[in-house]
């Protein structure tokens, strides 16, 4: 069975998401740790948590994903924005640990004019600064659409993140569909050799989850703006052939897409028909 959900909002409780997440035919959901522009988080309630855990034990949701703040920038030229990523993203960790196996992504950031090199040493070194050995939570690289000096719109850039940490074990990557079109990987005509092309240079392995989003704007534009479902430029058959590829029809795919819970409920609808 596919493992579908998508972005709800946290600010209700664990056990409110699972609530929403049944209502709207899911198994998973992805929430963002506290307010998307990186505001002080909510203290966890405990019981909440417990609670949540119980349904997520008999397997009804086996995985969530949690989303850093999109404003953080882990590599900006200025040294105070750096730190405000770095404390986020440790205070995030930590928390994950409240829900121990589950996934934590973030967006590498923006080189701000530095180059790439010295974006991927800046991300690299954070992360090394912030993970430790008994981590339970897999922390994700999300696939970006290479919008101004953004870093991770390529393959290669990923790979470089991986291979310059210490518990590379821990970590993996979520590729978010319209982000990658975005980027310039034809997953509408080429899915196969895009995702071939995934494996040679990062390795489909580590591969963790998908954000399942159509884009409003053209192959390899550079934009990063969602669209509904088979309402944009990559189409309601790319999506079918994605749900189903035997390379991601095992892995957790989250809707981020403009819509309320009724507009999700009716895409994952749709994308069950396929997966
Ligand atoms: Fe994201
Ligand atoms: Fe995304
Ligand atoms: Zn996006």
């Amino acid at each position: 069975m596919l493992i579908i959900g998508s972005h709800l909002s946290s600010s209700k409780g664990f056990l409110h998401m699972r609530k929403e997440a049944v209502r709207i035919g899911a198994n998973t959901f992805q929430f963002f740790t506290r307010n998307p522009r990186g505001s002080k988080a909510k203290k966890l309630d405990e019981n909440d948590v417990k609670a949540f855990l119980e349904f997520a034990r008999k397997g009804q949701i086996p995985v969530v994903l949690a989303h850093a703040p999109y404003t953080l920038n882990p590599c900006s030229k200025e040294e105070k924005t750096r730190e405000f990523a770095r404390l986020t993203l440790e205070d995030d960790l930590r928390r994950m640990e409240y829900l121990p196996g589950n996934l934590y992504n973030f967006h590498p950031g923006s080189h701000t004019g530095q180059g790439v090199e010295k974006g991927i040493l800046l991300i690299t070194e954070l992360l090394n600064e912030i993970m430790w050995p008994g981590q339970q939570t897999t922390v994700l690289l999300e696939t970006m659409a290479g919008k101004g000096t953004e870093v991770g719109g390529r393959f290669e850039e990923l790979r470089r993140i991986l291979d310059g940490v210490r518990l590379p074990e821990k970590m993996g990557v979520c590729l978010d569909t319209c982000h990658v079109y975005d980027a310039g990987y034809d997953i509408v005509h080429h899915l196969d050799e895009v995702l071939e092309e995934f494996d040679r240079i990062i390795g489909l392995e580590k591969l963790k989850a998908v954000h399942i989003n159509d884009s409003k704007n053209p192959f390899g534009s550079h934009k990063d703006r969602h669209e509904k479902i088979g309402e944009g430029s990559i189409g309601l058959e790319a999506f079918a052939r994605i749900v189903s590829h035997p390379a991601l029809c095992h892995l957790p795919f989250y809707l981020e897409t403009p819509n309320e819970l009724e507009g999700y409920a009716k895409e994952i609808a749709l994308l069950r028909k396929f997966g």
